[in-house]
């Protein structure tokens, strides 16, 4: 078991050395590709280097039902400040480090990419190691998951024939998703010629917000820092906006916002009307780092108009967004809500991008509706980009029960959780593919994915070993009875 960790680990670290940003996956595509080439089985890779190996059943089990093991071998491209880190080239530089007696490992100021890099680990340990007996298995690796689950929604899946799929994406040892929500991102845009101002410019910046990721950390009541900084700049009446620039991943809460206007407005004005916003949102113990500056800069700059500023304020804030709405077929569960992640406002053009979430399909479209409206009103041009299909809970998955009976043969009998979650899972986009499969989506214990604090458990990943191969052992001997 300890040998497994270990092969799984070292394969997690020759990850790390092959930059795999979004859009950037083809190097770790062809890596993987030439090591099951090597191994003698089938490997298909398509144009979005989506890789699919085909791996037949050990000796013997011939007749057991077929799995997908599946992930995404794209990370999140996140990084401290004062980092010099190159996404396209450096290797990410990990270590190791130790507490309260438990072994974690993360990266130097950038994302550390266990999310999805743990579960490709455990896959290459799976789909290369001959010691394990398996039935006959489908090993899928995904492209361009963070930006859109554009990999799956290309992958061709229709000669597989697997009754079950087990998708390695998520973060939470004792949950298992079994549901996930679908949505689609609103990209609003307005083009205005700027004009020279008069007035004095200032800087304003926020940071040392916590951010996290839209969907699943979107109810734990962390600020967005596009919206805080468009609070602030509508209590400034004669404002002109030079520049925003808030966020560059619309599955970011926005942890950082820095943002150029004009104003004749003093500084110890613009000082109480911060404290003044301020005393009115309620700022949680993961935003405690939060800082707020503004400081006069002297030089002239072009600003857009004070009506079109008013405009862009009006929509951040207009938005429907943060949680919407919860749902009413499980406890303490998001059903729909909205994320500001990215405002990039220029001298050429405004844009602002929300990603839109929702388990309900039609609250999806409702919602997208109500905010292009807005959007309309205030004169911008809406695209849709990026849908994708939430994924419906199964109640007679036997997946589940396998899980549920592995899990707490391998947790001293503890139960798991099973849930479904407010995020895009590829399962949405499996299941409508192919609506027999029975999936589930497990993963070792994540922290802070998507922020350069991201952290991954290493014994977590032990235990899920052994959780994994006790449901290969199940599957097997349920389909050789
Ligand atoms: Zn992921």
């Amino acid at each position: 078991m300890n040998n497994d960790l270990e092969e799984v680990m070292n394969y997690f670290k020759e990850i790390c050395k092959i930059p795999h940003g979004s859009k950037n996956e083809k190097r770790l595509s062809d890596w993987i590709c030439k090591l099951a080439e090597n191994k003698g089985l089938e490997v298909k890779q398509d144009e979005l280097w989506n890789i699919i190996v085909h791996k037949k059943a050990s000796y013997g089990l011939e007749n057991s039902d077929a799995i997908i093991f599946q992930a995404h071998l794209d990370m999140v491209c996140e990084k401290i400040k004062s980092s010099n880190h190159d996404f396209e080239k450096d290797p990410i530089d990990i270590a190791e480090y130790c507490e309260n007696g438990k072994k974690y490992l993360r990266a130097n100021g950038t994302t550390l990419g266990a999310d999805d890099g743990i579960g490709v680990a455990i896959i290459l340990m799976m789909m290369l190691n001959d010691n394990i007996k398996m039935p006959e298995c489908y090993f899928i690796f995904t492209t361009q998951e963070e930006i859109g689950m554009y990999g799956a929604n290309y992958i061709d899946l229709s000669n597989i024939n697997a009754k079950y799929l087990i998708n390695l994406d998520s973060e939470e040892e004792d949950v298992a998703t079994v549901g996930c929500a679908g949505g689609l991102n609103l990209i609003l845009g307005k083009e205005e010629k700027q004009e020279k101002s008069s007035n004095r410019i200032y800087e304003l910046e926020i940071s040392g917000l916590k951010g996290g990721h839209s969907g699943v950390d979107i109810d734990k009541g962390r600020i967005n820092s596009n919206y805080l900084a468009a609070l602030i700049l509508d209590c400034i009446e004669d404002v002109q906006i030079s520049s925003i620039k808030g966020g560059t991943k619309d599955n970011v809460i926005c942890y950082s916002t820095n943002v150029l206007f004009s104003t004749n407005t003093m500084k110890e004005k613009i000082e109480s009307i911060i404290k003044k916003v301020l005393d009115n949102i309620e700022v949680t113990d993961d935003d405690r780092d939060l800082k707020i500056s503004v400081k006069a800069i002297d030089k002239g700059m072009m600003v857009y108009p004070n009506k079109t500023s008013k405009e862009i304020i009006e929509l951040i804030l207009g938005l429907k967004q943060n949680v919407i709405d919860m749902s009413t077929k499980m406890n303490n569960i998001v059903e729909s809500s909205g994320n500001v992640g990215i405002v990039a406002v220029d001298e050429n053009r405004i844009i602002v991008n929300e990603s839109l979430r929702s388990s309900v399909e039609e609250k999806k479209y409702e919602y997208a509706r109500y905010n292009k409206k807005i959007a309309e009103k205030l004169g911008f041009v809406c695209k849709e980009e990026g849908e994708y299909p939430g994924w419906d809970i199964n109640t007679n998955s036997l997946l589940q029960k396998i899980y549920r009976d592995s899990y707490k043969n391998t947790h001293n009998g503890k139960e798991p959780k099973i849930v479904s979650i407010h995020a895009g899972l590829e399962c949405g986009i499996f299941a409508k593919k192919n609506n027999m499969l029975d999936m589930i989506s497990i993963g070792p214990n994540l922290y802070d994915v998507h922020t350069p604090n991201e952290r991954l458990d290493v014994d977590s990943v032990k235990r899920l070993l052994s959780t994994l191969f006790e449901m290969i052992e199940k599957i097997l001997w349920r389909s050789q009875k």
